[in-house]
């Protein structure tokens, strides 16, 4: 017998979307990756480190990524004992659990929002627990306080792309005994963003990610914002090594770049808005997004008969088998020429 650990056994593991070996043969629009390449000057930045014979990659990296992180706390307006990054969020919100919830505690989060959080608090052999959405996304049940070690707010929320006013995730970051961490991986995307809050609650991390608004989910990066005491432990849990030297160059070029990141933002943003309002012209119920996604649901309510129709075409988008989330789709936010594409295939399907 293999001597695993029982919840390591037992535990199904997290499934990412699908991706096709023969990604160009598809309109990918189910992991909302950016349509757009990264700014010219990471493609530069990543070479310049390469140079001639890639002898750079003899050395380790620069254990804390000092310099792109600098560029990141300047970029928000803090001091760099404010900022961590990671290789991707994800790698940031797995060591959130390990440093605030030991085995038998409490986590908690949003049912729908990121269900990752619940694989990687089985890991750490947490306990989970989940509330739903009323019909206004309020929080049904959420107790006037919440004695938990953590609680992971998606804003805007995923896959459903609504997104909470401040005052409310202000209110909640006063109901939350521990720490309040609102994954803002969409916020590039939204009118407003909580990092005001981190400077006036202690208790509140701001995680946010490269992969999208940066257009760089290849290359695995991801950043906290919260108080020193928080990122120092931060950085005592992660691999010391945890972005190599292509990744803390392609994070500053990309983070100094702040003209073309705009422009990429806003082209997304327009597309997303005319995209929405052409779905509900035939008839679907979108909700609105402050992503790069949409979820939208066909007139018949039938998420799987549209996301089997469409994978047929060779177009992917994500279908949620949870119940909560079968009656649509969650759509990524592609080219207008990818998005016409599958808006002449939604109407050939009906
Ligand atoms: N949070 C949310 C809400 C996400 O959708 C994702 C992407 N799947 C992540 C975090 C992780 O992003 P990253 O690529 O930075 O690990």
């Amino acid at each position: 017998m293999i001597p695993l650990r029982p919840n390591i056994k037992h535990m199904a593991g997290y499934v990412p979307g699908f991706q096709p070996r023969d990604e160009q043969r598809w309109i990918k629009l189910n992991t909302n990756e950016n349509p757009y390449p990264p700014s010219p000057q990471v493609r530069e930045a990543i070479l310049a480190e390469l140079g001639e014979d890639g002898a750079c990659l003899r050395q380790y990296p620069d254990p804390p990524s000092a310099a792109a992180r600098a560029e990141a706390a300047h970029l928000y307006g803090f001091d760099p004992s404010w900022v961590i990054l990671a290789n991707g969020s994800d790698e940031v919100l797995n060591n959130l659990i390990r440093a605030f919830a030991d085995a038998g505690e409490e986590i908690a989060y949003v049912h729908p929002s990121y269900s990752y959080y619940a694989t990687l608090a089985e890991i750490q052999g947490a306990r989970v627990r989940t509330f739903a959405l009323g019909e206004g996304w309020e929080l049904l049940d959420f107790p006037e306080r919440y004695a938990g070690k953590l609680f992971f707010l998606t804003n805007p929320n995923a896959p459903l792309g609504f997104s909470y006013p401040l005052e409310f995730i202000e209110e909640l970051a006063g109901r939350v005994d521990g720490m309040l961490v609102v994954d803002e991986a969409y916020a590039d995307f939204a009118e407003e963003n909580a990092l005001a809050l981190v400077k006036k609650h202690e208790n509140v991390v701001v995680t946010r990610t490269l992969s999208k608004s940066y257009a760089l989910a290849g290359m695995r990066l991801g950043l906290a914002v919260a108080r020193p005491e928080v990122i120092a432990a931060l950085d005592k849990i992660r691999d010391h090594y945890n972005l190599d030297r292509l990744a803390q160059a392609a994070a500053l070029a990309a983070l100094r770049d702040q003209e073309y990141f705009r422009a990429a933002v806003e082209k997304i943003r327009a597309t997303r808005d005319w995209f929405s309002t052409e779905l509900r012209v035939i008839d679907y119920s979108v909700i609105p997004s402050s992503g790069n996604y949409v979820f939208a649901a066909p007139p018949d309510r039938n998420g799987k008969r549209v996301y089997e129709a469409l994978f047929a075409r060779r177009i992917l988008v994500r279908y949620f088998s949870d119940p909560a989330l079968s009656h649509g789709l969650r759509i990524s936010i592609g080219t207008r020429e990818e998005m016409e594409a599958l808006l002449n295939a939604l109407r050939e399907i009906g």
